[in-house]
């Protein structure tokens, strides 16, 4: 057990330190039932250990220990009320009770009719309920921004996809023009080729030219 309070029950600390002979009966019945266990001699003197331990107290069950549901109908509170057992109940539910049997629903302590405003149990309910606000907002914040994400991933996967198709493209220009090379050296070879072949016969031809003007030259 810390006899430090958690940070956040800290403005609960300080209300609950003005109402602390209002402490919860139920709440001094756990604790005494946790001291019993190392320390039973406090016992012999339940309300002053109450009085002692009750910052104690609250640091340790506050707030785990407040209900945010009715005993009787199993809702969350509407108009909770707290019993001078400090059992908590919504406002109807304990009235309506109270016509049918006038003990508490929870531990069957007389309620003697005697229906208190559950002042802490609102509060907490209102904490509640700014915490699940304050959650739905960062949440909703949380898909406009993956939402904005997924629009990013889409734009880029579209470009990705037009580069693809236009380096496809590039890739067919390329190998056509390949082949048109190709096909050029091939008829630029076969061309030097043929004019080898013309050079030949020209030559041959001047040879024969040249042979036949040295035998008529010899003739004459
Ligand atoms: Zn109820
Ligand atoms: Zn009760």
């Amino acid at each position: 057990m810390s006899d430090s309070g958690e940070p956040e029950t800290s403005v609960q600390e300080s209300q609950l330190a003005e109402q602390e002979d209002e402490m919860p009966k139920s709440w001094k019945k756990r604790m005494l039932d946790e001291d019993s266990k190392n320390e039973s001699s406090r016992l012999k003197n339940p309300k002053k250990v109450a009085k002692r331990t009750s910052r104690k107290l609250e640091a340790d069950f506050e707030p785990a220990v407040l209900p945010l549901d009715c005993s009787i109908c199993k809702r969350p509170f509407l108009d909770p009320v707290v019993t001078n057992c400090y059992h908590y109940f919504c406002k109807k539910c304990a009235l309506k009770r109270h016509t049918e049997n006038n003990k508490c629903f929870v531990c069957n302590e007389p309620t003697l009719g005697v229906f208190s405003t559950a002042v802490e149990v609102k509060q907490r309910i209102a904490e509640t309920q700014k915490e699940a606000r304050a959650m739905v907002k960062e949440v909703s914040a949380m898909l406009e921004k993956a939402s904005a994400m997924v629009d990013d991933a889409r734009v880029i996967s579209e470009k990705a996809a037009k580069m693809v198709e236009e380096v496809e493209i590039m890739v067919e220009k390329a190998a056509d023009m390949a082949m048109t090379a190709e096909e050029t050296a091939t008829k630029a070879a076969k061309m030097v080729r043929e004019a080898d072949i013309t050079m030949e016969t020209a030559k041959a031809k001047m040879v024969k030219a040249l042979a036949l003007t040295k035998t008529v030259m010899w003739t004459v």
